[in-house]
């Protein structure tokens, strides 16, 4: 038996199934076939005092999950923003659990720690930030706000000479953190995470396209005048891609003294597209960007960058020494730049799937997913019965269906929106979720899987039709 013999079974095993999943689901189901009530049937063995043989873990697990399993991975999942994962980056993903490196330090794997320089570069290079820009490869967008967000409350703090590592946040002047009212959950999150708490946000209406208004952020910086303030903008908001006007409000808060950070989950990838990158112009003069692979970039799950243009504020805000630790001299160690302490090497997928695309595979799956997102909305909106409430001006789209009764109100409309989403999710044929936009339930429509191809648009907007005639 040679030395691979324990894991060679298995994961064959693995690769079958993974193979064979992966070619089914682009024309199978994109929504699970399974209640939760099957799912725990399947899935809630007693935990056994004897171990088992490993083929037979892999085969049972698949066994019973497939059926709970949503097919984000093939070309008709609009749900959330969720992209698929391109063939190197999963197979790239497979290899960090085989080589099982930790990515703390240099010195816990020289090549995990080389890998990410790398990529970090690629992605300063890709998404034009300053070159000089310190990066860090952490699970996904929420992650990034919160490595982002830690070093804008050092440099707002440390302005005001107030040491904010050593002296945390009791009695210190209170930072502002000014926004839209349509930001993300995500930074929410993380301003409770850091001990900002929601009290310190200062929330602005946007304009009618969904951006922050100059006068309105002049307003507030000036009102706020004498406190350290953080100014979030965002490039892409989740239901209709909506990006701030860069040119203006970066200027304009800098001018006040403010630190910038900008959400751009997705929408920072309009800059890799020649017919999208006007979106996103002068978003490089921001003081921090928070983006993820796992939506656009299509690499798999756990996979968010966090920049920041001051390297010493990102590295005063994390960086934490042990006398049992290895530091590297001239190689970046990477718990100085993550939240997390051991990890996962997710820097190889990363780096695998840029590889696979290069800068014009990548322009051209935004341009793409962009088109189809397009062409999915307008279908949906010829049909009898649909209504286009946001037509994409990127990846992201808005529609809903009306309630056709005589005197029907925005109730009425937002019960049949659901029935009919209800319906195309039951189909298994396409899986939307839904939002409220401007007081209207709505549905979303999120084209991000380098899968999605005509037959998808076409297949997609048939689930819709026959939901509508069946609702
Ligand atoms: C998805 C998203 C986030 C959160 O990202 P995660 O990768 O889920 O942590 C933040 N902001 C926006 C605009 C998003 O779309």
């Amino acid at each position: 038996m040679s030395a691979d013999s324990p894991y060679r079974a298995p994961l064959e095993r693995a690769l079958l199934h993974a193979t064979t999943y992966l070619r089914d689901v682009k024309s199978g189901r994109a929504s699970a076939a399974l209640t939760k009530d099957s799912l725990r049937e399947r899935l809630r063995l007693p935990l056994s005092d004897e171990g088992a043989d490993p083929v037979a873990v892999i085969d049972d697990l698949v066994a019973a999950a497939s059926g709970g399993l949503n097919g984000s991975a093939g070309g008709r999942f609009f749900g959330w923003v969720v992209g698929s994962s391109l063939p190197a980056a999963v197979a790239a993903d497979w290899l960090a659990s085989a080589w099982d490196q930790n990515a703390a330090l240099y010195a816990c794997s020289p090549a995990a720690a080389i890998i990410e320089e790398v990529a970090g570069a690629w992605l300063k290079e890709i998404l034009e930030l300053p070159s000089g820009a310190s990066f860090a490869l952490v699970t996904g967008c929420q992650a990034a706000h919160v490595t982002c967000l830690a070093a804008a409350r050092h440099a707002v703090l440390e302005a005001r000479g107030w040491d904010v590592e050593k002296r945390g946040l009791s009695g210190s002047p209170p930072v502002r953190v000014i926004t839209s009212t349509e930001r993300h959950g995500s930074i929410t999150r993380a301003l409770k995470l850091l001990g900002l708490g929601t009290d310190c946000v200062v929330t602005l209406p946007p304009d009618d396209e969904g951006r922050l208004a100059p006068e309105r952020l002049d307003a507030a910086l000036r009102g706020h005048a004498d406190d350290p303030r953080i100014v979030v903008l965002q490039a892409g908001d989740v239901n209709t891609g909506a990006f701030d006007s860069f040119r203006e409000l970066i200027p304009l808060a800098r001018r006040h003294g403010a630190w910038v950070p900008l959400d751009g989950a997705f929408g920072l990838w309009a800059r890799t597209s020649p017919e999208h990158r006007r979106l996103v112009d002068g978003v490089e003069e921001a003081d921090s960007w928070s983006t993820d692979g796992h939506k656009w970039l299509n690499v798999p799950f756990d996979s968010g960058y966090a920049f920041v243009a001051r390297p010493e504020a990102h590295r005063a805000s994390l960086s934490q020494r042990a006398s049992y630790l290895e530091y590297a001299e001239d190689a970046r160690d990477q718990m100085d730049w993550n939240i997390e302490w051991s990890r996962r090497a997710r820097g190889f997928a990363t780096y695998a799937a840029i590889r696979e695309l290069g800068r014009k595979g990548l322009a051209d799956l935004v341009e793409r997913t962009c088109r189809h997102a397009k062409a999915i909305v307008e279908g949906i909106g010829r049909l009898e019965g649909a209504e286009v409430a946001y037509a994409p001006v990127i990846n992201q789209g808005l529609v809903r269906f009306l309630d056709a009764r005589p005197g029907a109100g925005e109730e009425d409309h937002a019960r049949r929106t659901e029935a009919v989403m209800e319906h195309i999710l039951q189909s298994g044929e396409a899986l939307f979720t839904g939002t409220t936009w401007r007081g209207n339930r709505c549905m979303r429509v999120s084209v991000s899987s380098w899968r999605t191809d005509q037959e998808d648009v076409v297949r997609a907007i048939a689930a819709v039709a026959q939901a509508l005639r069946s609702t």
